[in-house]
């Protein structure tokens, strides 16, 4: 579905922040970009959707590849209810169907809330809505930066669950940045490690769906993946 080739790009032709970079992600997948701290992840998500364009190399789609953004921060206004703030999106369109956010808003469990205003909300709740907004406009691709980095532990499960579902139900194609490798080997159906500006590794975790999430969460799959993920990340060749 997304193909990127020898990308490289640089924000001002002297520093190179990717070289070379080759990535793929097919549709109904769930990818994780893991890398230090600097490496170029936010940068290349804002090339994947479009907001940068590569110094070389190239970025294809399969057909059309609409991406909607998510963040650390869910960014809601705070002077707007929930309906309003999902429905922005549509509005920037100028192309209002009050049954999508009605769908998404119920795809991310908060139907009923419409009318909530963000103050009224928890920090899970917040950033549901934050999904919501960005699920609205029924993107082909979701991007994630370092989503549910802010959240306690027991929030962040219940949101990797919730993305988990959105990508069956929905066949929902996602490509988040975590620096969590338990995050990275629970929810990815792919992870590539990022160096220096490339992709350096790629594991593939392959976890029994058809388990419960405890189960998945300590089956011998996601050990041996973690463990990969955790090699790979510091350096050693596995
Ligand atoms: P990561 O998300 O992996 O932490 P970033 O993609 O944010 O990394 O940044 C990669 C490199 O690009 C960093 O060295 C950063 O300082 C630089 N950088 C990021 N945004 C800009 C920008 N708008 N202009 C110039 N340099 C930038
Ligand atoms: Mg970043």
């Amino acid at each position: 579905m997304l193909n990127l080739l020898n990308v490289g790009f640089s924000y001002d032709n002297t520093v190179d922040i990717l070289s070379d970079l080759c990535l793929s992600v097919e549709e109904g997948e769930v990818v994780a970009l893991l890398g230090p701290s600097g490496c170029g992840k936010s940068t290349l998500l804002r090339l994947i959707s479009g907001l940068l364009e590569p110094s070389t190399g190239s970025i294809s789609y399969d057909g059309k590849c609409d991406t909607a953004f998510v963040f650390q921060e869910p960014s809601l206004m705070p002077w707007a209810t929930v309906e309003r703030n999902v429905k922005l999106p549509l509005k920037l369109k100028n192309n209002i169907d009050n049954q999508q956010v009605v769908d998404a808003l119920e795809a991310v469990e908060l139907a009923g809330f419409e009318k909530r205003f963000p103050e009224a909300l928890s920090g899970g709740q917040k950033m549901r809505v934050s999904i919501a907004r960005a699920l609205v406009a029924q993107p082909d691709i979701l991007l994630l930066d370092e989503p549910f980095a802010a959240l306690d532990e027991i929030l962040r499960f219940q949101m990797n669950n919730l993305i988990l579902n959105l990508q069956v139900k929905n066949k929902l194609t996602v490509l988040f940045v975590t620096h969590s490798i338990y995050e990275a080997a629970y929810l990815a159906d792919k992870v590539f490690i990022m160096k220096d500006g490339m992709i350096s590794g790629e594991v593939t975790p392959q976890l029994d769906r058809s388990l419960k999430p405890d189960e998945q969460r300590t089956s011998i799959e996601f050990m041996n993946a973690a463990k990969q993920i955790a090699e790979l990340l510091a350096g050693e060749v596995v």
